[in-house]
């Protein structure tokens, strides 16, 4: 039977007869015994919600009825997504022993889609990270390299699917949480546009920054995982009506002649040389395809990290007021209300989520708001429109994902801004709002791996597919 399971693989062996849902299912949490204590991913499992998912699947085969798109295929899912009756603690100790009422969009359309949800993955705490050693629940190791980071904030889903602990899952990209993890863990990831999946029942860290995307073993998979979950959704305002195009018909159309942007400002020194020669080779498999490379200028790339860590913590500190000891979770009684307040928050978060939330305070504060918080949409904007610009004379934006390899557990873990600094591919796709993948482009000395990162404009998550597909197809994982 395959080890390395995929969405089709799956199906051919559910139709086939050669395994059930359910024994699927039973290998899949084998694996997940065996191996998580040592990688730490999965933070919480569904078993029984698996199970019963499992038995209306297996019952679908046994009445030869059609299967629907994820019939059966094992996934994980980030633990900032809401799912109804298993515990969802966010990588935070606050919110404990939180168990939702409620399914998320894109839970609840993945389970339309038939498949089954195996448990939910550790995060930097509230999606806040680079690395997943803000989790309060303790680091993930990177099943490519265990005494590496997995990336972040992702890196629980990341790690199971590299790990084959599910065939599929989800993750949140806020400023690079899908498209780091992914490119950290040597598979493909992706975040559509802003607005193309819904985030009801996702506990926001950045609102008008964060998404829903999925992690796999291939290109092909991402798009099917992103098909099912994509759409409008009426409990999400900011979901578009724009209607979702058919992924996988899109994709396999040939890339000769698509003109593929080269931002310079992205190749600027500070890159490690590793990822620098990863990436001009994986520029050479799309010269070799046929494709116009167009050198491009996107002047506001050096605001962007700035920029990004002045909305995205303003943002942050306005939701997570939320989270007061009153409604939810964690309470420590103190002699007062605001007492109690302080209690509550000072035990239940994290170093990191209170960095951000006091930054975010003062970014939004009465005599900084203009200096800070107005300059940064306003400058949001400018990077916005670079994205715009650059999307009338070229199809897609070609970067690294990330300026480093994959680094050690503990490396960067002491300056805080080192950690900032290193998401400054994945931001500037953040704040414009377009879709972005990485897709795997060999590893250093055969070890490390580096992701290639695609933008598209934004509802052009087929034209980033197609690219990042013709680059699993030709060679990229290995160039
Ligand atoms: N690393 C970035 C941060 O720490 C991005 C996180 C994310 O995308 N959720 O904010």
């Amino acid at each position: 039977m395959a080890t390395n399971w995929t969405i089709n693989g799956v199906r051919e062996a559910l139709t086939a007869k050669k395994i059930s849902a359910r024994e699927l299912t039973a290998e899949f949490y084998k694996r997940i015994e065996a191996r998580n204590p040592e990688l730490n991913a999965y933070l919480a499992l569904s078993p029984e919600r698996a199970q019963a998912q499992a038995e209306r699947v297996d019952a679908l085969v046994a009445a030869g009825k059609p299967l629907p798109p994820l019939a059966g295929v094992p996934v994980a899912v980030k633990d900032v997504i809401s799912t109804r009756g298993t515990k969802t603690t966010c990588g935070s100790k606050i919110l404990e022993p939180y168990v939702p009422a409620y399914d998320a969009t894109a839970i609840e359309r993945l389970e339309a889609a038939g498949a089954v949800i195996l448990g939910k993955t550790n995060c930097d705490e509230f999606a806040m990270g680079s690395s997943n050693e803000n989790s309060a629940y303790g680091p993930v190791k990177n099943p490519v390299a265990l005494d590496r980071v997995p990336g972040g904030s992702s890196g629980g889903s990341a790690a199971v699917v590299a790990a084959g602990l599910a065939v599929a899952s989800l993750g949140t990209d806020t400023g690079g949480s899908i498209r780091q993890p992914g490119a950290f863990c040597g598979i493909p990831a992706m975040m559509g546009s802003y607005g193309r999946v819904s985030r009801y029942g996702l506990i926001a860290f950045a609102s008008s920054l964060d998404r829903i995307g999925p992690f796999a073993t291939s290109v092909g998979d991402v798009a099917r995982v992103l098909q099912a979950i994509a759409g409008r959704d009426p409990r999400d305002s900011t979901s578009t009506t724009d209607a979702v195009p058919d992924y996988l018909a899109e994709m396999d159309k040939p890339v000769k002649g698509l003109r593929l942007g080269i931002p310079k400002e992205y190749f600027a020194p500070g890159m490690d040389e590793g990822v620098r020669k990863k990436i001009e080779a994986g520029i050479e498999i799309y010269r070799k395809l046929g494709c116009e490379l167009v050198e491009l200028r996107m002047p506001h790339t050096d605001y962007a990290i700035a920029t990004y860590y002045i909305i995205a913590t303003a943002e942050a500190s306005s939701n997570l007021a939320r989270f007061d000891g009153v409604r939810y979770g964690l309470r420590v009684d103190g002699d007062s209300l605001v007492g109690m307040y302080r209690k509550t928050r000072g035990a239940g978060f994290g170093a990191e989520v209170k960095r951000r939330i006091v930054l975010g305070t003062y970014v939004l504060s009465a005599g900084y708001y203009d200096a800070y918080y107005l300059k940064g949409q306003k400058v949001r904007a400018l990077i916005a429109r670079d994205f715009r610009e650059a999307f009338t004379k070229v199809d897609a934006i070609l970067t690294p994902t990330s300026p480093v390899p994959p680094f050690k557990l503990g490396e960067r873990t002491a300056d805080p801004l080192q950690m900032y600094l290193a998401d400054i591919y994945t931001v500037t796709g953040s704040l414009a709002g377009v879709p972005g993948i990485s897709v795997p482009c060999g590893k250093i000395d055969g070890k490390l791996p580096v992701g290639l990162q695609l933008f598209g404009p934004a509802f052009g998550e087929a034209r980033v597919l197609q690219l990042a597909q013709a680059f699993e197809q030709n060679g990229g994982a290995t160039v």
